[in-house]
């Protein structure tokens, strides 16, 4: 069964209107895919991104994650998004500690797991620092530590690397793909650079410049790095 399933998904932002940010969008996303969405900038992206993370929902259709229909955000999905929403006030460590189910935990397993985050996307002594001293790279690999604290199923991920230098996002990309392959996530990712997706993904989604719908589904085939 699929993990995420988008069936004959509508969004209207505001009920007076006849536009349609999504028309009749149906997609599924397999277990451990990595599946972009690009399109031109107003196309609905982030309206689906939205949907699936449970921030919005849908004015028809349905989405279901891991079988249980949306109502909601949850833990089953980590997100991140372009701007970082890093806590200014809290360092790091409390910031990736925030993820967790019970971020006011100080117990052994809870902090090993902070550990272990934060060695993972390869900010190890870094632990006190505030979101100000660091650069956009690392503040946007505290969130994904962030997402993945309480291990979820699916990683959404809309246009993270869209404030970074592009020899970082370079780099960012490496990182993301080898994050993962050691940790088998399902991920959804909103770009607008096609050359992103194609770096990323196993399957690119486009949405076509006639905002609201999916114009076709692309198979990646290619070796990875
Ligand atoms: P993309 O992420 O591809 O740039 P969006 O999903 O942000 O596209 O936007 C799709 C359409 O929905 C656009 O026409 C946009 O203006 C509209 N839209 C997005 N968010 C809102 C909102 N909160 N209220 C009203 N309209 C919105
Ligand atoms: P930007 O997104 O601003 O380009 P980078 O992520 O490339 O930032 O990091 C900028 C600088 O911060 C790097 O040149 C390096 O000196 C330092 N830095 C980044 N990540 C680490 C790390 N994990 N360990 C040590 N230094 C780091």
């Amino acid at each position: 069964a699929p993990v995420i399933e988008v069936d004959g998904v509508s969004k209207r932002y505001d009920a007076r209107t006849t536009v349609q940010a999504l028309r009749d969008v149906s997609l599924t996303v397999a277990d451990g895919e990595f599946v972009c969405l690009v399109g031109p900038s107003g196309c609905g992206k982030t309206t689906l991104f939205r949907l699936v993370a449970g921030l919005e929902s849908p004015t028809d259709g349905e989405i279901f994650v891991s079988g249980a229909r949306v109502t909601g955000p949850g833990i089953d999905r980590g997100m991140v998004f372009q701007e970082y929403n890093l806590f200014p006030w809290k360092t790091v460590e409390g910031n990736v500690r925030f993820g967790l189910d019970r971020p006011a935990c100080e117990c052994s397993d809870c902090t090993s797991r902070v550990e272990e985050l934060v060695d993972l996307v390869g900010l190890t002594g870094f632990e006190d620092a505030h979101p100000k001293d660091l650069s956009g790279g690392m503040k946007q690999r505290v969130a994904v530590a962030r997402a993945l604290a309480v291990d979820p199923e699916i990683l959404l991920m809309d246009e993270p690397f869209g404030s970074i230098d592009a020899q970082t996002r370079d780099r960012l990309q490496h990182e993301l793909l080898d994050i993962w392959q050691r940790t088998g996530k399902t991920v959804l990712f909103v770009t607008h650079e096609i050359e992103e997706a194609v770096t990323l993904a196993d399957r690119i989604v486009v949405f076509g410049r006639n905002p609201g719908h999916v114009v076709t589904t692309i198979d990646v085939d290619m070796e990875r790095p």
